[in-house]
């Protein structure tokens, strides 16, 4: 059987001349293009095995716009040559390897025969030719084909591709959301009709749409009109889309990205200069500032720090206005509906439950603006860039500092925002590790515990602690990202090389569509499933309710409080809004009527199935110094971790914790006898670990594309936080704390 090795490349990169090199036939070797446009065959024999040599005519893409690119990709889909032997012109890589990358799309097994390094050298240019051959994946052997060297090494290289069994996948490059997202809808149409597969790749094919490829074109209308018409359909609406947002064209951005791939291969010590000064262009330019060894990590922190308080300090007035919003809501039920379970749902349960999606809503949306202006800017793509080395190390991606910082990873962000942000992360397992342990970020939510346990039991050194615990979420994050993706999200870094995209200005509009475009898709993903969550934790925390004896006897004692003074006062409390001063009379009145309510609400709370939980658990709880009221704090927590400090108010009947107020709940857990600053360590370890919020869970879930991620973050990450507890506590007090 004979093998047939195609020699593809730009005009003028030699073809001609290797071939004659190879087969030693007469050949006419001229210097412009067009030369060549017939086809030439010859025959190379390496250790006794035939190759089959062709000489396509030299073209600079694989799209069908010139004759030269017919005969090409003709040639490539009708005699499907086993190899192709790229011929690259070393003195002029990047335009050249352009070529090279639309050959490992198209997914034949291609051999990198780098050519003319006498001329590179010449020009003070030396290249990398391993490192290139790591990076892109194939072969690459250097060439000198006037001479004849190198001509050897390259054809085993290439009779070893030929040989080898399984081929190589072909190369997938991302080509920006937008166009990823059309992309992949396209290939899942592709593989279910089989249109073409048995000569392209589906990705392939669903590029050539958006190239709008005449041929594949027509091929699509005569064999299934239907799709064809469907995905013509949707390269118009992402053209018109990209055209609005970015003003640009999917062909134009095509090119864009590959430019951008090739340019962040080559920028990783491939190409040697002497001579480098004048030959940079603007973004090259821009880049030897911001992705420079010092200054870039420094003005990235900056960056990553104004992306967060931007988010976080801008957002602060839409969202006040969200939670007067769903206040006046509650106010306007609570007037409205008779005291009861009704009411109680309708506000504990629907009204904080849809509040506690759209409460979101202008956090998503700062920090997708945020994101989108980096990304837009082509800035996001350096932070990855200088960022992935470390994190590599971890099993993550450079891509990840960024839900990391937004979780919370300086101090007090928000792992929902943080999730979605995971999505510029390109590559499956890193995403996935990144996801599952953004929540251990210190978020906004569990800052109050950390301030109430630190104010009552290390006040000495507050800023040393926060800072400490801060530590602890960024190793713990880190260290179980290695662990997972050693385990249950295994396998090889993915091989990514990340798009370099040229800096360019973006839109405010283009900004403000993508803005919207990504905030509704979280209103819609998380919307419906956490109302109904919201719900199902109402009546975890409500039912059983109360005998009607012991509700009784709470109201007696009401009535009794009121009946040991005189008439006048509780008449006064009664008719007393907030802005009224009441007497010392009535103040004390008010205060003993709270004590008994917040009695009946502790009960109450003990009697429901979350109360339960926490009794239930409480003797295993124990061996991380837990009782059982902190342990329905806790389950209170999975429903959003604010409403870890006041349940634990509720459940120590300090009734109400409002800020003013909290200094006394402080008081009680520094006097009770459960409590020292070890449990307290133990606690701050386990509420840093454990089960993200259920609105994180809903993300995680959506995100990962299962459930079964959002019940795994559930559960490993409790286990985890109370293996973390128990061995602090027991170790601590082993050691007499
Ligand atoms: P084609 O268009 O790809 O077929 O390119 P040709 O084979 O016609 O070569 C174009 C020009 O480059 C010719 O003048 C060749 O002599 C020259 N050339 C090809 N390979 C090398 C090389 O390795 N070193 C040098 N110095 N010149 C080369
Ligand atoms: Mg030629």
């Amino acid at each position: 059987m004979e093998t047939t090795v195609a020699l593809g490349g730009n005009p003028n990169s030699g073809k001609t001349t290797l071939f004659n090199a190879l087969t030693g036939a007469r050949q006419h070797v001229g210097n412009y293009p067009g030369v060549t446009v017939e086809k030439k065959e010859g025959t190379y024999v390496h250790n006794g095995y035939k190759l089959h040599i062709v000489d396509l005519p030299g073209t600079y893409s694989l799209t069908a716009y010139s004759v030269e690119e017919v005969v090409a990709r003709d040639f490539l889909v009708n005699e499907k040559p086993e190899v192709i032997i790229n011929i690259v012109d070393a003195s002029n890589l990047e335009r050249n390897l352009y070529l090279t990358l639309q050959f490992l799309e198209r997914g034949i097994p291609t051999c990198i025969a780098l050519n003319m390094i006498d001329v590179a050298k010449s020009r003070g240019i030396e290249i990398d030719s391993k490192k290139l051959s790591t990076l892109l994946g194939v072969p690459v052997v250097p060439i000198i084909a006037r001479t004849g060297y190198g001509k050897h090494d390259l054809m085993k290289a290439a009779a070893g591709l030929a040989m080898k069994k399984n081929k190589t996948a072909p190369l997938k490059i991302s080509y920006g959301d937008d166009l990823d997202r059309t992309l992949l809808e396209m290939e899942k149409e592709i593989e279910k009709k089989s249109f073409l597969t048995d000569m392209y790749p589906l990705r392939w094919t669903a590029l050539k749409y958006l190239e709008n490829d005449e041929l594949i074109l027509s091929r699509g209308r005569k064999e299934y009109p239907d799709m064809a018409e469907k995905f013509e359909k949707m390269v118009e609406d992402v053209s018109v889309h990209l055209h609005e947002t970015m003003d640009i064209y999917p062909e134009a951005m095509i090119a864009d990205y590959r430019y951008g791939y090739i340019s962040s291969i080559l920028r990783q010590g491939i190409i040697h200069r002497r001579d480098d000064q004048n030959r940079l262009y603007a973004s090259d330019k821009i880049d030897r500032i911001l992705t420079n060894r010092f200054l870039g990590p420094l003005i990235m922190l900056l960056v990553l720090m104004g992306l967060y308080k931007f988010t976080f300090t801008y957002s602060e007035v839409p969202v006040i206005w969200f939670e007067r919003l769903f206040g006046w809501l509650s106010d306007l039920a609570s007037a409205n509906l008779p005291d009861g379970l009704l009411r109680s749902l309708i506000v504990s349960g629907v009204i904080d439950g849809v509040g506690g999606v759209l409460g979101f809503v202008p956090l998503i949306m700062f920090m997708f603006f945020g994101i989108a202006l980096l990304e837009d800017s082509g800035y996001f793509a350096r932070v990855a860039f200088m960022m992935d080395r470390i994190f590599m190390i971890f099993g993550l991606h450079g891509s990840s500092v960024m839900p990391y910082v937004i979780s919370g990873g300086i101090a007090g962000g928000c792992a929902v925002p943080g999730v979605m942000a995971a999505r510029t992360l390109k590559s499956p397992r890193e995403r996935m590790a990144t996801l599952l342990t953004v929540p251990f970020m210190n978020c906004g939510a569990k800052l109050p515990i950390l301030a109430l346990m630190i104010g009552t039991f290390f006040a000495k050194e507050r800023a040393l602690f926060m800072f400490i615990f801060t530590l602890i979420s960024w190793t713990g994050a880190l260290l179980v990202a290695k662990f997972l993706r050693m385990t249950v999200i295994k396998g090889p870094p993915t091989p990514f090389v990340m798009e370099l995209p040229p800096y360019r200005l973006p839109t405010f509009k283009g900004l403000a569509i993508h803005t919207w475009e990504r905030t509704w898709q979280y209103i819609k993903k998380a919307g419906t499933v956490i109302l109904g969550i919201s719900v199902i934790i109402w009546a975890m925390m409500t039912f059983p309710r109360l005998p009607d004896s012991e509700t009784q006897a709470y109201e007696k004692q009401r009535e009794a409080v009121k009946t040991a003074v005189s008439s006048s006062v509780p008449r006064e409390l009664e008719s007393a809004n907030k802005e009224t001063s009441l007497s010392p009379d009535a103040r004390n009145l008010k205060d003993r009527l709270s004590t008994v309510d917040s009695a009946e609400a502790e009960a109450s709370l003990r009697n429901s199935v979350a109360g339960r939980i926490g009794t239930f658990l409480e003797n295993m709880t124990q061996l991380a110094g837990f009782d059982w009221r902190t342990n329905i704090a806790l389950v209170g927590g999975f429903a959003a971790k604010e409403v870890i400090v006041s349940t634990l108010g509720t459940a120590y009947s300090m009734g109400q914790v409002d800020p003013e107020e909290s200094g006394s709940l402080s008081d009680t857990l520094a006097g009770s006898p459960n409590w020292r600053p070890l449990v307290a360590l133990s606690l701050v370890i386990f509420i840093m670990f454990y089960t993200p919020c259920f609105v994180t869970v809903v993300c995680i879930a959506k995100e990962a594309g299962s459930w079964k991620w959002g019940a795994f973050s559930m559960m490993f990450n409790t286990v985890l936080a109370f293996a973390l507890a128990v061995l602090v506590f027991q170790v601590g007090s082993l050691m007499g704390y």
